[in-house]
């Protein structure tokens, strides 16, 4: 079957892991390994969603706002406080300099603004580039545009999973039309360094490609780690969309706010998309959003703070239980090299994590599901797991307690 006569739900449900070989749907990895979570006790540790919501002034803040009626459309570009704000954000860390007017679109979260996005800038026969492994909506949104997925592989080593350069430069060629960030990434925890960073801009110039770019966890970094917006190299503020969004920052992965920002004239294609898939949405939390984003920087300092202790405890347990563990300076998960527990009947990590609630009930997720079914990138990563620091320390400590029995 070409890819013209295919229904393009099932290229999506091809390239997310929702199909199997025989053409079915099934649930991803991710559903999978919830449900056997749930069915056995597992402490769950795949999903990386936060046991403990947000601050309580902001989520008072959206019930002030549906007392006092926003409770109808707000503008489909997002309400002109939480435009403001985005920018002040933007130029208060970054220095960026944005017409909230023209250069910032509220979205229902940034899983909405990556596909507006794409679907904006992509289509039949162009290819868009991404991280390998990569968030699994970056290539849900590819599939949906009808556009071709290429990837440059991020590589484990003592520095933690760094960019392949030389990949990258091979991969972004005169087709490219969108190169597809993520930094700090989910699921390695890289933040990309500024001569990666530099790498990827040479690329999108040479290619004459677009950067569309997801900073979601850009405050949640450890080590004082500086997460380095790539529309502050130069050239660059004007060929990227930068997406991002208070789910993770705050703690409020529900709310569904998220946003894009960039020049006007990429703002513009997303908002042409966007329109039709929500239009608008989250009235009450706009307003709360936009106070979080001007007054909330003591709480993401907590949070962070907070998320780097738990990142410890997490990388010590899992060292302790033999798995070889790169250390992440960012986003919320650890990944580790399963290979010390593989074995004949468990043979890779896909396999392992399939195994573990029942036999420990402990639930992680494999990082090859991050990856292109049989790409090499999926290959060499297929004995690793990806474990999340974002439950309550208390979990994660069960979850260590769990983990011992294996030695
Ligand atoms: C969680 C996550 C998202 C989704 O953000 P929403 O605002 O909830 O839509 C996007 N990208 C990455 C890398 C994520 O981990």
């Amino acid at each position: 079957m070409t890819d013209e006569a295919e229904p393009r739900w099932r290229t999506v449900a091809a390239a997310t892991g929702l199909a199997a070989p025989d053409g079915s749907t099934r649930p991803t990895i991710f559903a999978e390994m919830t449900a056997l979570a749930a069915a056995t006790g597992a402490v769950n540790l795949g999903q990386g969603f936060p046991d403990a919501d947000g601050p309580a002034w902001v989520r008072e803040a959206a019930v002030d706002a549906i007392r006092s009626g926003a409770n109808q459309y707000p503008p489909g570009r997002g309400t002109p406080a939480l435009r403001r704000a985005i920018a002040d954000h933007q130029a208060r860390h970054y220095d960026l300099a944005l017409d909230p007017e023209t250069q910032v679109l509220v979205t229902a979260g940034a899983t909405e603004a990556i596909t507006a996005a794409i679907l904006a800038l992509a289509g039949p026969g162009d290819e868009v580039l991404t991280l390998e492994p990569f968030y699994d909506s970056h290539a849900a949104s590819i599939a949906l545009a009808g556009a071709t997925h290429t990837t440059a592989p991020l590589v484990p080593g003592p520095d933690g999973f760094r960019l392949d350069l030389d990949a990258l430069a091979a991969a972004a060629t005169a087709r490219t039309r969108v190169i597809l960030l993520n930094t700090p990434h989910n699921p390695t925890g890289t933040v990309l360094s500024r001569t990666e960073l530099e790498a990827v801009a040479a690329a999108a110039v040479r290619a004459d490609a677009v950067v569309v770019t997801d900073e979601v966890y850009e405050h949640l970094v450890y080590d004082g780690a500086a997460h380095v917006p790539i529309a502050t190299l130069p050239g660059m503020a004007e060929r990227t969309l930068t997406i991002s969004s208070a789910g993770k920052t705050f703690s409020l992965t529900g709310w569904k706010i998220g946003w894009a920002t960039g020049p006007a004239h990429l703002v513009e294609a997303a908002l042409a998309v966007k329109q039709f898939l929500t239009y608008s949405g989250g009235a009450p939390f706009q307003p709360a959003i936009a106070r979080a984003l001007a007054e909330g920087d003591g709480d993401v300092r907590e949070l962070r703070d907070s998320l780097g202790a738990r990142r410890d405890t997490l990388v010590r347990g899992l060292r302790e239980v033999g798995l070889a563990v790169v250390e992440p300076r960012g986003a919320y998960f650890v990944c580790a090299d399963a290979s010390p527990l593989l074995t004949a009947e468990l043979p890779d990590g896909a396999a392992l994590a399939r195994a573990l609630p029942a036999a420990v009930g402990v639930a992680c997720v494999p990082v090859a599901a991050f990856c292109r079914t049989g790409s090499p990138t999926a290959a060499s990563l297929a004995p690793w797991l990806r474990f999340t620091f974002s439950k309550d320390a208390s979990t994660i400590e069960e979850a260590l307690t769990r983990l011992r029995r294996l030695r």
